[in-house]
Parts: C-alpha cells; sequence; structure tokens
C-alpha cells in the first residue's frame, strides 16, 4: 500500500471534529485557531520498540500507550489535551496490526475530544512518536517549580503494579493467575489523570507525572523548586497484588523506583489541602498523601516514625560511569 492511502485508510477518519481545527490532515502543515486567554502547552513522547514497550505488546496496547503518555504529561501541567500529531515509522504495512493500533490510539482521542491533526509516515524499526498539545489558561499552569518548604506531598491512584507487570514478562516473578490480566493492564493501558490535573491548577503547588519511577520524578520536582521532601515509606498507595507477589519491602522498593506508573505527583499547601482533598474525592480520583516538602536539599525517608535509607534510582536511559 502507499503511503498516501494508508494515511487516508487508517488516520484521515476519525471520529473527533474540533471547531478550532480550521485544516487537518492532508495539505502540508494542520492550522489551528489560536485561543484567547489560553497557553498551548506542547508536549512530545517517543515509543521505541523493545525500549518502552516489550516486542510482543499488542498493537492496540501501544496505540493506547503512544497517546497515553503524551496526555500523562499534558496532565501534570493541568492542560485540556485539544491536538495530537503522530509520526510512525513502520517495519512493513500490515493491515491487522495498523487496524488495532488505531483503535488503541482513537479510542482515546475520543473520550478525550482530541483531533489528530497531521503526522509522518515511515518505514524503519518500529518506532512512534506523538505530539500532544493543549489548552492551559493563561494564569495557572502546573509547574515543576513551585513547591514550597511545609507543602503536603500527594499522589494519585496506586504505584509500581506497571512495573511489576514488566517484571512479569522477564519472568522475574510469578503473578496468581487471576491477578495477572489487572496487573498487565496497569501496563499496557495506563489511563492518564487528565481530569486531576485540571482540577490541581486551583490547589496545587507544583507537579509532575510519574513515568520514570516516584524517586526520580520526586527529585525533578525537588530541583526545580529548590527544595527537599521526606517520604513516608508506610503511606505509599501499594496494591494488595504488588505486595502479596512481592513482600512489602520490595513492593516499596518498586513503588519508589519503577517506572511507568502515569500517575501524578504534587504538592500541595496546608491551606490548600483540604479544598484540593475534597476536590479531587468528589471526581473520584483516588489520592495519597505520602510526605512533604522541607527546606533540606535530598529526599529522605521514613519507616514506622524511623529514619531509612533507599537505595533505589527510577528507569534512566543514558547512564554513564562519570559522574563522579
Ligand atoms: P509531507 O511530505 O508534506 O510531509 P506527507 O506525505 O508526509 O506530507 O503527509 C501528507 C499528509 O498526511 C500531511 O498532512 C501529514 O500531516 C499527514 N500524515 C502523514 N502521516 C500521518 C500519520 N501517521 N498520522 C496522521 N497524519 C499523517
Ligand atoms: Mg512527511
Amino acid at each position: 500500500m502507499k503511503e498516501f492511502n494508508l494515511i487516508k485508510k487508517f488516520f484521515t477518519e476519525q471520529v473527533t471534529n474540533r471547531k478550532d481545527v480550521i485544516l487537518s490532515i492532508g495539505d502540508d502543515c494542520a492550522l489551528i485557531a489560536p485561543a484567547e486567554r489560553q497557553h498551548i502547552a506542547v508536549t512530545t513522547d517517543t515509543l521505541v520498540c523493545g525500549v518502552h514497550f516489550p516486542v510482543d505488546t499488542p498493537p492496540r496496547a501501544i496505540g493506547h500507550k503512544a497517546i497515553a503518555v503524551n496526555l500523562s504529561d499534558l496532565a501534570a501541567m493541568g492542560a485540556e489535551p485539544t491536538w495530537i500529531s503522530l509520526a510512525l515509522t513502520l517495519p512493513e504495512f500490515n493491515n491487522a496490526w495498523l487496524t488495532e493500533f488505531c483503535a488503541g490510539l482513537f479510542e482515546l482521542c475520543e473520550y478525550y475530544n482530541i483531533q489528530l491533526i497531521g503526522g509522518d509516515t515511515t518505514q524503519g524499526p518500529l518506532s512512534i512518536t506523538v505530539t500532544a498539545q493543549g489548552l492551559v489558561p493563561i494564569d495557572t499552569p502546573l509547574l515543576r517549580s513551585g513547591a514550597k518548604t511545609g507543602d503536603w506531598i500527594f499522589v494519585t491512584g496506586e504505584l509500581g503494579d506497571a512495573a511489576l507487570a514488566l517484571q512479569d514478562i522477564q519472568g522475574k516473578v510469578s503473578i496468581e493467575t487471576v491477578f495477572k490480566e489487572q496487573i498487565h493492564t496497569k501496563l499496557n493501558y495506563p489511563k492518564p489523570r487528565v481530569l486531576a490535573g485540571q482540577s490541581l491548577r486551583e490547589y496545587a503547588s507544583s507537579a509532575i507525572d510519574l513515568s520514570d519511577g516516584l524517586i526520580s520524578d520526586l527529585e525533578h520536582i525537588c530541583l526545580a523548586s529548590g527544595v527537599g521532601a521526606n517520604l513516608v515509606l508506610d503511606a505509599l498507595p501499594l496494591s494488595t497484588v504488588l505486595r502479596d507477589t512481592l513482600g512489602v519491602d520490595k513492593a516499596i522498593e518498586v513503588a519508589l523506583a519503577g517506572g511507568d506508573d502515569y500517575e501524578l505527583l504534587f504538592t500541595v499547601s496546608e491551606d490548600n489541602k483540604v479544598g484540593m482533598e475534597t476536590a479531587l474525592t468528589n471526581a473520584g480520583i483516588p489520592l495519597t498523601c505520602i510526605g512533604q516538602i522541607n527546606t533540606s536539599d535530598k529526599i529522605t525517608t521514613t519507616l514506622n516514625n524511623k529514619a531509612v535509607s533507599i537505595n533505589v534510582k527510577g528507569f534512566e536511559h543514558f547512564s554513564t560511569n562519570d559522574e563522579q
């Protein structure tokens, strides 16, 4: 199939038809009408086969995840997702694969009223790059840099299940059969916290989405904000399956270092805490207070009210030996 026909067959027809898209797929560029009093938030994420998802991941999950990881970044800025572009590199033309991939991709787009407005299609090792854009009111973006001493640290959902699924695929653990699907769904079909992010604009002092692991991502907030933090390890939200499969100690390690959670990690002042809890709980978003920001320049951890040291790091793509 020619590239033109492939684009027409799989990407041109879609349910979402936004009024602010003046010109969509088909010309050299898409045209979008700028929105008043809103910033446009822009983010890009690439998924490389074998690096960001296991080789035998179902194509529907790959389509879902390519969108979800980008929506998670928009959520962390408090933005409402609006438009995406898709740069797709495929080893070969495969009708069944593309049909499933598109089903996963468009399902999320339809749910959030996001329009695919363009992209690029090339041949090569499987890799998917999505650029997602969203709108955020000009005076209330959520940044990593706003955390203040005394702020409470919160996280949505539960941590570590996606990392557990990865360990299962690698044959390092064995999950009870009845729980396998639930855990693998966390890895393959992450649910970006889009609504939580928008609600947090009013309350949170800083936010980040958890892609590389809690410790690593909390470090980003601390560095950007010039603060330190203490995490209460007993408070970490761990699923029953994670605890039962690994035991509490290992479960905590995985929750701290495992990637791919796509939950939101955010800070909130004492004054905004109750308002935030009410707003998010009413919206059905599970959340847990896991620590507090302080004046130190590091991240400390406590367990049973005692200081403990941790020796875990989140996921890093480039590890170097020359860091002295
Ligand atoms: P150009 O050579 O000008 O880059 P292309 O032939 O690559 O144009 O693309 C033609 C049109 O199809 C463009 O509007 C482009 O944005 C769109 N397009 C190409 N690939 C994709 C894709 N994977 N998903 C969505 N739109 C695509
Ligand atoms: Mg092109």
